[in-house]
């Protein structure tokens, strides 16, 4: 059972689109969700500049988690330098002490985007130093899961083997919620994210025996989970 899901991402909106519709069925099902972004993603607008659309991303990140009853962290690391640092992977450590998840998702390790291979650096080493004794104020948080979720700009060794099913009320709430950002409605660069990813999961689903369904890369083999919230 999954009581507490952490997902993290490297701008605002990766975690939106790819677990979204993951944390809004655990939320619907009594489970807490939390999504933070190492960068706000500010670079990603082409008319825009960095200070304005950084303005703009935070809000729609904000809205978003709202929307599907998650709570939301922003870092302010600067979009398109994110290091793969441990000064980095203890600012992780210290939220993952806080939020206490049973469950990490984030970006699958290989990306087109060099802070989502960071991401998914820094997620497996804060897991590793979240669950080490230290002179931390918390105490240390093992967690039970990782998952890497599925990015169309992650795709390359990207093997998918747990398929989770998204209820229609999740979907729908998770579409309703994603609506509200810019570049998911092709506003930035014209990639249809929000019909991609609904194709996607109708894709999944077939896979998996549902209507609807997200894959995951687990480093495990293939399974169907409810991953079911408490
Ligand atoms: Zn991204």
């Amino acid at each position: 059972m999954t009581r507490s899901v952490l997902a993290i991402g490297a701008h605002i909106g990766d975690m939106d689109l790819t677990a979204g519709p993951t944390l809004a069925k655990l939320v619907l099902e009594g489970a807490s969700a939390t999504i933070v972004a190492l960068t706000p993603g500010e670079r990603g607008h082409p008319r825009l500049t960095p200070a304005e659309y950084k303005k703009q991303k935070i809000a729609e990140g904000t809205a978003f988690a709202e929307a599907i009853g998650a709570d939301f962290l922003v870092l302010d690391h600067s979009d398109g330098f994110l290091p793969s640092t441990d000064d980095v992977a203890l600012q992780l450590a210290q939220i993952i002490r806080e939020k206490q998840p049973d469950t990490i998702i984030t970006h699958w390790k290989h990306s087109i985007h060099r802070d989502h291979e960071h991401t998914a650096v820094l997620a497996e080493r804060a897991r590793f130093l979240a669950g080490l004794p230290m002179d931390a104020t918390l105490p240390r948080h093992g967690v039970r899961s990782f998952l890497h979720a599925e990015n169309w700009e992650d795709m390359e060794g990207f093997t998918p083997s747990l398929y989770v099913p998204i209820s229609d009320e999740a979907f729908y709430r998770w579409v309703s919620a994603i609506r509200h950002q810019a570049f998911a409605r092709g506003e930035t660069y014209g990639f249809r994210y929000i019909d991609y990813y609904t194709a996607l999961m109708t894709t999944r689903g077939c896979l998996a025996g549902y209507p609807r369904a997200c894959a995951f890369h687990t480093n495990q083999s293939p399974e169907v989970t409810k991953l079911a919230g408490p």
